[in-house]
């Protein structure tokens, strides 16, 4: 490519698709592309879709609607400005999406993102083309490796996803159809991009997939790991001061990972762990294969591993059938397990998908009512928990500057903002901050004088 062109990735939805969009950015960078934040600047487009979201599709295509136009100001000005549509909507939609926006010119799955340099070398000599097969080549196998600076452009903090796919199918949901069935990626694959992040600076891993405890990869003694085992053996990595991981389902939570929790201070006391009932017969419904005592005993097991922790998730509120017995179900396992905070939506049906059939769908008035219910709760332990933060010491990561002259934001273990002053040379510590004021989206603390014990000394408190 003779000069370098520009590309506008516009992201969608869950960490994964932020994730997958970096990864486009890397391997695009060969290829003479690099980043803009100026759409109406750049030469190709990349929208990144989510279908978790109701009337996802109709978003995705008045935006397009919005870039046609930029498109053809572009054009006007002799300049060719390519669209692409990638993510679980090209992957649904496929063909569809260049049927209904003629605009667009490369529909690209999500398992195809190491095809890009080839396909959009093919558009620029005016193809118009859909790729949403699964291929058989590992895709992660052959995306590009972020270069150094822009993994210092992208902070202190990175995901890498681990998996992908899942083989549960909650009668909800897409995203068995739109990613495929779950998959892993080896242990030393995993630990090379680590390694490889560490050394540009990353402090913090969060590993994602869809069912991330789900892992299974290959391990080097060519037998499946589980993520407790990987989580060991990331924590070996010289640099990488914490480790995160989302997003569970209750029932791989295994024996290895609730042990993980206990023996490892880099893991945080923080597990998103999705329910979305605490009716067991909404549970039955939703095909989540747990029970609402089975989700109990997962947590108690957690807690007894490591007494700090805290958990967060996700709840569907007026899913087909769902009475106001059931709804309070949900409200007392949110007072039971006293949810640091937790993610509610209303129930809306997703094309395809088991539940989009069922007959006994509640009135919107009522899902809206029990939302209120559930959402005010929720904000009742949410302030709960924060509130105990305050007068107390706790380790912060710092991750970069503040609004203020001479500040720093970081987070603490629990990922609640913290704005503290310190040096900007600081960046990438962790230090100690007590808490000395709690905002409406932030604390407020002062770095500590005196060391506080470190925290894998709470482990099995
Ligand atoms: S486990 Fe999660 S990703 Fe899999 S079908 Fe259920 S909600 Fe969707």
């Amino acid at each position: 490519m003779s000069r370098t062109h520009k590309v506008f990735i516009k992201s969608f939805g869950c960490q994964m698709n932020v994730y997958d969009s970096h990864r486009m950015a890397d391997t695009l960078a060969p290829a003479g592309f690099s980043e803009t934040a100026t759409l109406a600047d750049a030469d190709l487009v990349i929208l990144n879709t989510c279908h978790i979201r109701e009337k996802a599709v109709d978003k995705v295509y008045s935006e397009i609607g919005r870039i046609r136009e930029l498109k053809e100001e572009a054009a006007a000005q002799g300049r060719r400005m390519l669209i692409a549509v990638a993510g679980c909507v090209a992957q649904a939609e496929g063909q569809e999406i260049i049927r209904r926006a003629s605009a667009v010119d490369l529909v690209v799955g999500s398992q195809n993102y190491h095809r890009l340099p080839g396909l959009i070398a093919r558009l620029q000599a005016g193809e118009q083309i859909v790729d949403t097969e699964f291929p058989a080549d590992d895709k992660f196998d052959v995306l590009a490796a972020p270069l150094p600076e822009a993994i210092v452009k992208r902070g202190i903090s990175a995901f890498v996803t681990v998996q992908e796919g899942c083989d549960k199918f909650c009668t909800f949901c897409v995203v068995p159809y739109t990613r495929g069935a779950e998959v892993s990626r080896p242990v030393e694959k995993i630990v090379d991009e680590v390694e490889h992040l560490a050394a540009a600076g990353v402090r913090e891993v969060t590993l994602i997939g869809q069912n991330v405890n789900a892992y299974h990869g290959l391990g080097a003694d060519g037998r499946p790991a589980t993520l407790g085992r990987l989580l060991r053996r990331l924590a070996e990595v010289p640099g990488i001061l914490r480790l995160r991981y989302t997003t569970s389902h209750p029932r791989d939570m295994d024996d290895d990972l609730i042990a993980a929790h206990g023996d490892l201070p880099a893991l945080m006391p923080y597990v998103h762990l999705p329910v979305q009932s605490g009716a067991d017969r909404m549970l039955a419904a939703m095909n989540r294969k747990h029970t609402r005592k089975e989700y109990l005993d997962v947590i108690a097991a957690l807690r007894a591993c490591r007494g700090d922790l805290a958990f967060t998730s996700d709840f569907i509120v007026g899913f087909p059938g769902e009475t106001e017995a059931d709804f309070r179900d949900t409200l007392t396992l949110v007072d039971e397990v006293g949810f640091a905070t937790a993610y509610s939506f209303i129930y809306s049906p997703r094309p395809g998908t088991p539940a989009a059939d069922m007959e006994n769908q509640v009135p919107e008035a009522q899902k809206s009512e029990r939302l209120q219910r559930l959402q005010a709760l929720i904000t009742r332990h949410w302030r709960a928990f924060n509130t105990q933060s305050l007068g107390r010491t706790e380790d912060v990561l710092l991750e970069k500057p503040g609004k203020l002259p001479g500040q720093l934001v970081g987070r603490t273990p629990y990922l609640q903002a913290v704005q503290v002053m310190a040096p900007r040379s600081m960046i990438g510590s962790l230090v100690q901050v007590t808490i000395t004021d709690i905002g409406t989206n932030t604390l407020f603390g002062a770095l500590a004088q005196e060391r506080r014990a470190p925290i894998a000394a709470a482990a099995g408190a």
